[in-house]
């Protein structure tokens, strides 16, 4: 598993080019994808320490993807991408599974902080893993 792969899901092709930029000159290794189903199709490929998804999509929403990814992986660090006027509050995303969220519009070190947090928190996960077997 690259240690620096981010999986990015949203349906608005202006977010989802935006969210590579960034998150690429950041440096990190960057797959995004349009939606849930095609993130599930790169889930099968590769391993990703962090999925960053759009909450509002078409066919599955992001609070549905979450919840799917919840049922066989405790360890993904997974970060939702909220919209001010979403209807969605910050308790259910946590009971669901999402371990953050951020809200649309974001500062460039807020976006800095939650990714780096996520991959902390993500070998934090893992090595209680390892010390376990
Ligand atoms: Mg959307």
């Amino acid at each position: 598993m690259m240690e620096n792969n981010i999986l990015v899901v949203d349906d608005e092709d202006y977010h989802r080019e935006l969210m590579q930029k960034l998150l690429s000159k950041l440096g990190y290794e960057v797959e995004a994808v349009e939606s849930a189903e095609d993130a599930f199709s790169s889930l099968e490929k590769q391993k990703f320490p962090v999925i960053i998804t759009d909450l509002i999509m078409l066919e599955m929403d992001g609070v549905e993807f979450c919840r799917k990814i919840r049922e066989t992986d405790n360890k993904t660090v997974v970060i939702a991408l909220t919209g001010h006027t979403d209807l969605y509050d910050i308790d259910r995303l946590q009971e669901v599974g999402f371990d953050n969220h951020l809200t649309k519009p974001f500062k460039m070190e807020v976006l800095k902080q939650a990714i780096q947090d996520g991959f902390e928190e993500f070998r934090r996960r893992t090595d209680i893993q390892d010390d376990a077997l």
